[in-house]
């Protein structure tokens, strides 16, 4: 798989501005991108004045959150303690692992990074634009926090946008005192968090066993679905990995699609997977995805809400569909029944009434 380059995600992209190096650089390489960009960034911004969901006292709660992750982002890298201290691996990657829950996550991983795990060149901060990314430690932990079932099923409104800035902010905790800790003891550690990552975290996810990538391209894990935020630190302090796990989702999928049904922007492939950058999967419209979000005002989540895994699969369900068409019907039967179409709550957060 080839590494991806982070200026051409959407987020980078529309932190261009007309007339800049960055601006002239982009388009210059990609003319085809610049009418579709043009047109994206002069729509009202996610959580502003002017989209669908637009509340003057309740989107800036999650801009707020937004703009406190920008202040901090760029404490995710700092000085490593000269004075090593001597670990055994076994015994600290059980510690790193309870810790990472003590500090609040839900679910931990550790796998050894590879090459695509990374971004080859940096995009999103204009300070880096351009950078080749070569920071690249041996091990990832990566780490879920669950999202709030009640607050994701409210998605596309405010709540939605909400649980997701709360998650962001609880992952960027949890990586920036998790990296300090591991620097503290004497090794190289970089987190990765909102805004300020040099790592692709579902692919980190996925391949320490955390989940599996759904059709929408989000990851999936047994226990809480797609309603997570992930965070990754990177480190060189010497751990056990865990084993990548397929529990049979791509198979799920492709008879489900029922993300690609729900989904505002038709930015969901309906079809079956086709061959993407080495891999056999599927790959969202993500201009389409986006131009809904800044339309409606915030990041959408339908497709998360939609997902059957994101309403609490019996687990005895999930842990035993690998391979069995029985098991996937029953749970599109379970799914149809307790949520039709998708589990939607129209009445407002009491916090937002
Ligand atoms: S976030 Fe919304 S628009 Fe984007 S892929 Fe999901 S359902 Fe579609
Ligand atoms: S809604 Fe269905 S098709 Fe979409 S990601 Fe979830 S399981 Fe896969």
């Amino acid at each position: 798989m080839k590494r991806i380059d982070e200026r051409d995600t959407m987020f980078a992209r529309m932190n261009y501005k007309k007339g800049t190096k960055e601006y002239k650089d982009y388009y210059k390489r990609n003319p085809e991108k610049k009418e579709i960009d043009d047109n994206l960034r002069s729509l009202p911004n996610i959580c502003g004045e002017g989209t669908a969901t637009f509340n003057p006292i309740h989107s800036p709660i999650a801009d707020a959150g937004f703009k406190f992750l920008g202040d901090i982002n760029k404490y995710v890298d700092g000085e490593v303690n000269k004075n090593k201290v001597d670990i055994n691996p076994d015994t600290m990657t059980k510690k790193i692992k309870k810790l990472t829950k003590y500090f609040g996550a839900n679910l931990v991983g550790i796998t050894k990074m590879k090459d695509y795990h990374y971004y080859s060149y940096r995009g999103r901060q204009l300070e880096n634009y351009g950078d080749e990314v070569n920071n690249i430690n041996k091990y990832g932990i990566v780490f879920a926090v669950e999202m709030d079932k009640n607050m994701i099923n409210r998605a596309p409104q405010v709540e939605e946008v909400i649980e997701v800035t709360k998650g962001y902010i609880n992952a960027a905790v949890i990586g920036m005192w998790l990296s300090n800790y591991l620097r503290e003891l004497g090794y190289n550690s970089r987190n990765h968090m909102d805004g300020n990552y040099l790592v692709i975290a579902p692919l980190v996810a996925l391949e320490a066993g955390l989940g599996e990538i759904g059709r929408n391209g989000l990851l999936i894990t047994k226990e809480y679905g797609q309603r997570i935020r992930l965070g990754v630190v990177t480190t060189d302090i010497p751990l056990i990995t865990d084993e990548k796990e397929d529990f049979g989702i791509k198979e799920f999928c492709k008879i489900c699609g029922k993300c690609a049904r729900t989904c505002p922007g038709k930015a969901i492939p309906k079809g079956d997977t086709k061959e993407i950058n080495g891999e056999n999967r599927w790959q969202i419209n993500q201009e389409d995805c986006y131009r809904m979000w800044r339309s409606l005002g915030t990041d959408c989540g339908i497709c998360i809400a939609t997902c059957p895994f994101s309403q609490d699969v019996p687990s005895d369900l999930v842990n035993n569909m690998k391979g069995s068409k029985n098991i996937m019907k029953k749970i599109l039967k379970w799914d149809e029944e307790k949520n039709g179409i998708r589990n939607y709550i129209r009445k407002p957060l009491d916090l937002l009434k």
